[in-house]
């Protein structure tokens, strides 16, 4: 029994809801790479955080950004 890769530490906080989380960013892959985040939604949460929010929140943001947008 080998541990060759341990699971990720939830060593961040999300900023908008408080939730730990893990983000991939920083190594091979995330899973906010999976969405779509509008260019104006992106800029308006590096603005508004300094963090990167979980992938819980980006999903909300994304639905919202979507019906406004129509
Ligand atoms: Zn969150």
């Amino acid at each position: 029994m080998s541990a060759a890769t341990p699971p990720p530490a939830l060593d961040d906080r999300c900023p908008r809801c408080g939730q730990p989380f893990h983000c991939g960013a920083q190594e091979a892959h995330c899973d906010c790479f999976e969405l779509k985040l509008g260019e104006a939604l992106r800029q308006q949460l590096a603005q508004q955080y300094s963090r990167c929010l979980c992938i819980a929140c980006l999903r909300q943001l994304q639905a919202e950004q979507g019906h406004a947008a129509g």
